[in-house]
C-alpha cells in the first residue's frame, strides 16, 4: 500500500495535489476537512457543532476526528492506499495514524509538507474566498489557522523526519510544476524502497 500524509499551512495547495495524486496512484482520498464541511452542510447536530469550531479556525476536537479517520479506513480496507489530507494535524494524531496502520501491518511510506509563506497564503485564501466562498476564509480566521499551523501541525516536520519519511516540496510554484515535484519525490522514494525490498529477498 501506498500511504502518502500531505501537509503545509492553509492555502498551500494541499487538497487540489491530494485530487490529482488520487488518481494518479488510484489510492482514497481522506481529507477530513472535507467530511466536516459535508457534516456541516448536512445540518446536522454534529454539524452546528463542527461549523462553530471550524468557523474560528480552531480544530477539531480529536474525539470527532478519530471517528471520521477509523471509519474512512474501515470503508476501503482493500484500496491500494490512501492520501491523507488534512490528518495528521498534530503530532499526537500522527503517532496514533502510525499505531491504527500498524494494526493492519500498515505504515506511512512518505509525508509531503508544501511550504508556503505566510502572505503567500493569505492572498491565495482570500482569493479562494471571493470564487468559493468558504467561511473560514475571512482574514482573522486565516491568521488563526496559520498560528495553529504553526504550533500544531508544523512540529510534524520533525516527526516525519526522525522517521526518514520526511519530504519538502515547495508550494509556490504552478499546479503542475508542484505536482510534478511532488510525482518524482514519490515515485524517486518508490525506487529505492523497492531496492531495499529486493535485498531483504536476497538476504
Ligand atoms: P482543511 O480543509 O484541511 O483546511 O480543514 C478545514 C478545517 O477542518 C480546519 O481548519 C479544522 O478546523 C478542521 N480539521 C480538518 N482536519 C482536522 C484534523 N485532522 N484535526 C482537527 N481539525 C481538523
Amino acid at each position: 500500500m501506498l500511504n502518502i500524509v500531505i501537509f503545509g499551512p492553509p492555502g498551500c495547495g494541499k487538497s487540489t495535489q491530494s485530487a490529482r495524486l488520487t488518481s494518479k496512484y488510484n489510492l482514497v482520498h481522506l481529507s477530513t476537512g472535507d467530511v466536516i464541511r459535508k457534516e456541516i452542510k448536512s445540518g446536522s447536530e454534529l454539524g452546528i457543532e463542527l461549523e462553530s469550531i471550524v468557523g474560528k479556525g480552531e480544530l477539531v476536537p480529536y474525539n470527532m476526528i478519530i471517528k471520521i479517520l477509523e471509519s474512512a479506513l474501515v470503508q476501503n480496507k482493500n484500496s491500494n492506499g490512501f492520501i491523507f489530507d488534512g490528518f495528521p494535524r498534530t503530532i499526537d494524531q500522527a503517532i496514533d495514524l502510525d499505531k491504527i496502520l500498524a494494526k493492519d501491518k500498515q505504515e506511512i511510506s512518505t509525508a509531503i509538507s508544501l511550504c508556503l509563506h505566510d502572505k503567500k497564503a493569505i492572498e491565495r485564501l482570500l482569493n479562494r474566498a471571493k470564487l468559493e466562498g468558504r467561511k473560514d476564509d475571512t482574514e482573522n480566521v486565516i491568521k488563526n489557522r496559520l498560528k495553529v499551523y504553526e504550533e500544531e501541525t508544523y512540529p510534524l516536520i520533525s516527526y516525519y523526519h526522525s522517521q526518514g519519511k520526511y519530504l519538502e516540496v515547495k508550494g509556490d510554484c504552478s499546479i503542475n510544476d508542484i505536482f510534478y515535484n511532488i510525482t518524482n519525490i514519490i515515485e524517486e522514494k518508490m525506487a529505492l524502497a523497492q531496492i531495499d525490498n529486493n535485498i531483504l529477498n536476497i538476504l
